[in-house]
């Protein structure tokens, strides 16, 4: 499991945010416990909301075999974030400890690029 936000332009416009806080789990270690989510894609990601709440549940990201969950989700403490990610579209510059790739991680098949803030 990766801790991590997310700046990407997909996950600004789904959350109403400058980035998502989420947790990154191999697809067959998550199941769906209970309800019957809606699954839409805004672009290529396909991503998961509750029925009753609207509250945004998880993305899928295609070709990772990953289920991304949003980490307001997740029990208190599990939350540990390693990193920033796709921050080409952050809203501002973030001034933390952590690195922040430009797109992705090579963990993730991306380069490793940093931002250079
Ligand atoms: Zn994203």
């Amino acid at each position: 499991m990766q801790c991590l936000y997310c700046h990407c332009d997909d996950c600004q416009r789904v959350h109403g945010g400058a980035y998502l806080p989420a947790a990154m789990y191999l697809t067959s270690q998550t199941s769906i416990v209970a309800g019957d989510p809606i699954l839409w894609k805004l672009r290529t990601t396909e991503r998961a909301t509750c029925r009753s709440c609207g509250t945004r549940l998880f993305a899928e990201p295609p070709g990772f075999g990953v289920r991304s969950i949003t980490a307001s989700l997740l029990p208190e403490g599990v939350f540990r974030p390693a990193f920033h990610m796709q921050c080409q579209h952050a809203v501002r510059p973030i001034q933390d400890d952590l690195p922040h790739f430009k797109q992705f991680p090579a963990i993730f098949g991306g380069s490793d690029e940093k931002m250079l803030w």
